[in-house]
């Protein structure tokens, strides 16, 4: 990612973009709340992050 593309973005979502979450998988977990994120979402179900 580079540094245009965190423009705007809440630290909440700069500290998950760090964090490597495979898309491919049936399933993810939240790097902010550890919660599951079902394979498709673009947001966490449990707090909202945008992981899309
Ligand atoms: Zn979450």
């Amino acid at each position: 990612m580079v540094a245009a593309e965190r423009a705007g973005m809440s630290q909440v979502e700069l500290d998950a973009a760090d964090c490597v979450i495979d898309l491919d998988a049936d399933q993810a977990s939240c790097p902010a709340c550890m919660g599951t994120i079902p394979k498709g979402s673009v947001m966490c179900p449990e707090c909202g992050l945008r992981i899309g």
